[in-house]
């Protein structure tokens, strides 16, 4: 099954927030749990790296979990080209789709430390730390404050046509 990942965020004296890198970046850390269908066990929180590569039988994959309630093993594989940079406050954008296989749900994505803000004002701001779900820059010489409050992300399922 495939999943899309969107995001939204209060912005304020921001015109854009994406990954460090961009939101295809291979360098991006997405944390988030697995659910697994067959026996309903939620995981701990995982790191999962489109640039990471994992043996999954004959496949490479991002990333392989054993299910520790019924010891099935399913893997995730992140798909680029799904995302967008984040331009509208509080409105969802698409970040990133993940593939999951044998019954692994994605959900519970928590925001990481590698994001870059553009300001109303055309600064770009590196390394912005979103943990806590919020981030308040420095003023800038017109007065304004770039904020971020309010991030959430969710998984919902994505459908082909
Ligand atoms: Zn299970």
């Amino acid at each position: 099954m495939k999943y899309l990942l969107k995001i939204k965020a209060d912005m304020s004296h921001v015109k854009k927030m994406t990954p460090n890198g961009g939101v295809d970046s291979g360098n991006m850390p997405y944390f988030f749990k697995l659910r697994c269908e067959h026996c309903d066990e939620l995981s701990k929180r995982q790191c999962v790296y489109m640039s990471g590569a994992v043996n999954y039988g004959r496949d490479v994959v991002n990333h392989v979990l054993k299910c520790k309630g019924c010891k099935e093993t399913g893997a995730v594989t992140l798909i680029s080209g799904y995302g967008r940079d984040l331009t509208v406050s509080g409105a969802y954008a698409p970040l990133m789709l993940f593939k999951c296989t044998n019954g692994l749900v994605p959900e519970g994505y928590e925001f990481n430390g590698g994001w870059t803000l553009t300001t109303d004002s055309n600064k770009v701001i590196m390394d912005v730390n979103l943990v806590s779900n919020s981030f308040y820059g420095n003023f800038d010489e017109y007065g304004n404050q770039p904020t971020i409050k309010n991030t959430r992300g969710k998984f919902t399922l994505y459908q082909e046509y």
